[in-house]
């Protein structure tokens, strides 16, 4: 009889497993398309294209400490610039903001600038940017003006460019950094000692495998540097539309379509696999060919790494369902 409950139970918990897994799937995806409608919508009331507003909310929502994905947008303002300074009673009526010069405005047509109405919140967003106007050189100077940092704008900006290329801000499908029909092997590499360059903290993971093996983009993206480096010989930097930097070092060349400012997407080809770095250009073979793989996060502040290979096994396992 008890076999029998356990596999009663286990199959039970698989159904539940199963079906909860399959509305978290749902839910997520319908929290694209609220969000895409929400963006399309204010390009319809402003001229400025939907991807600017999509590049900006997944800006601010990726910075945060803990990103709730469920929740439609992330841009936020504070109450005193929302309602005016001096208007106490936070009163949302959009004729008595305007009077104490907040910015709140009325998305949804209801009279009422509210910090709760996503509709609001984005409108407001569409008027501040239209301050400087609707082309793309334009959202550059607001968004500077309002961050004032060059990487965020450079990055808000290409995350713009990757929505609109695939008309899509649903983009979660991801790939393995090395072509998985070759020989490869790695492991945990997080944090091991490196001594080239002084005591340095091994910041990645190394995958090794033969000379020429591919290497591919693991995510969609941007691509912000390539060339030679000491430490990694030829290497590119892609950023992802998620304010994440991946780090591809030690190649032993670039696929020749590939250039800073290219967009990517998960398992175009980015060059081969070498043994490059440790020295001046063409410095090679100063230890056995792998692709060194590192992963930066950058919360418009500053920028730490982290350990890619919890990454990295998952999108192995992405990779072979995909085979
Ligand atoms: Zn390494």
């Amino acid at each position: 009889m008890l076999p029998k409950q356990i596999s009663l139970f286990s199959f039970a918990f698989l159904l539940f497993w199963l079906s909860s897994s399959y509305v978290f799937a749902e839910n997520e995806d319908s929290v694209y398309k609220e969000r895409k409608a929400l963006f399309q919508k204010m390009e319809a009331l402003s001229q400025i294209p939907w991807y600017y507003f999509a590049a900006i909310d997944n800006y601010e929502r990726n910075k945060k400490p803990s990103s709730e994905e469920e929740q439609v947008i992330s841009v936020e303002f504070d109450e005193d610039s929302w309602y005016g300074i001096g208007n106490y009673t936070q009163n949302a009526d959009i004729h008595i903001i305007k009077l104490f010069d907040g910015i709140g405005q009325d998305g949804n047509g209801d009279g009422i600038a509210s910090l709760d109405e996503d509709e609001d919140i984005m409108y407001t967003l569409a008027m501040l940017l239209l301050d400087e106007g609707p082309t793309s050189d334009d959202i550059k100077v607001a968004l500077w003006k309002h961050y004032k940092r060059d990487l965020t704008v450079k990055s808000i900006m290409n995350t713009a460019r990757v929505f609109e290329k695939f008309n899509e801000i649903n983009l979660t499908n991801r790939d393995f950094p090395v072509d998985i029909n070759y020989n490869y092997s790695y492991r945990n590499t997080w944090g091991d000692r490196r001594g080239y360059g002084g005591l340095r903290i091994h910041e990645g993971t190394d995958i090794f495998a033969d000379y020429g093996t591919p290497i591919k983009s693991t995510t969609y993206g941007v691509v912000e540097m390539m060339g030679w480096n000491r430490f990694g010989g030829w290497r590119i930097g892609i950023r992802d539309i998620y304010n994440i930097y991946h780090y591809y070092a030690h190649m032993s060349g670039f696929n020749e379509d590939i250039k800073v400012g290219t967009i990517v997407q998960p398992g175009d080809i980015l060059g081969s696999v070498g043994s490059s770095g440790y020295g001046p250009p063409g410095t090679s073979g100063k230890f056995p060919p792998h692709l060194h793989y590192g992963m930066y996060k950058d919360d418009g502040y500053k920028e730490w790494s982290f350990d890619p290979y919890p990454y990295l096994r998952k999108w192995e396992r992405m990779a072979r369902n995909n085979r």
